[in-house]
């Protein structure tokens, strides 16, 4: 169910309206580094992992610059779409990981690795982030007083989504405030 979500070109859709709007109110504010004027610098990015059929609008990277002279520097508002510098787009990443840690029975690495064509090193290194480098974040110590206590520090992001799972009424609705959540 979750894989054919990421075949949909609607969920994608959903996730670029919520990053135009991100940015949108990033852009309100003035530059974090000067209080200059904030000015859209949006780049194309080819992430990985979704349908081909993706209109070429939703590959851009929402981001700002400062219009002052002599500052000139990038503002990168969140983003539900993409997950930091990585090749695959965010929502495959969380699925994927989800599906592994998956209990009783996650899927396999290598099913999924056939599945959405990602070399394995990489989802080793996606599951090396979220066991060690991401539960001890700032970011996710800021997070986690927002979630129950049954959320799975060691199980991320697959025992995130769980709970939003339990509480959407769609499981696009789920991946979707999971993501909106994660950004
Ligand atoms: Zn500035």
């Amino acid at each position: 169910m979750l894989t054919e979500l990421l075949r949909r070109v609607s969920l994608f859709r959903l996730l670029r309206a919520i990053d135009v709007d991100l940015a949108r109110k990033i852009r309100d504010e003035c530059c974090p580094h000067c209080g200059g004027p904030l000015r859209r610098a949006s780049y194309r990015r080819k992430p990985r992992g979704g349908p081909e059929t993706i209109p070429e609008e939703y590959l851009m990277r929402e981001s700002l610059c400062c219009g002052r002279e002599g500052c000139r520097k990038r503002t990168l508002p969140p983003s539900c779409l993409f997950m930091g510098r990585r090749v695959y787009w965010g929502c495959v990443i969380v699925v994927v990981l989800a599906l592994r840690q998956q209990r009783p029975d996650g899927a396999s690495a290598g099913k999924l690795q056939r599945m959405f064509a990602i070399p394995r090193k990489t989802l080793v290194r996606w599951f090396a982030y979220f066991r060690d480098e991401f539960p001890g974040s700032a970011k996710w110590q800021r997070l986690r007083g927002r979630v129950p206590p049954s959320v799975d520090n060691r199980r991320l992001p697959g025992s995130l989504l769980e709970c939003f799972l339990e509480k959407a009424v769609s499981a696009q609705g789920a991946l979707v405030d999971c993501l909106r959540f994660l950004a």
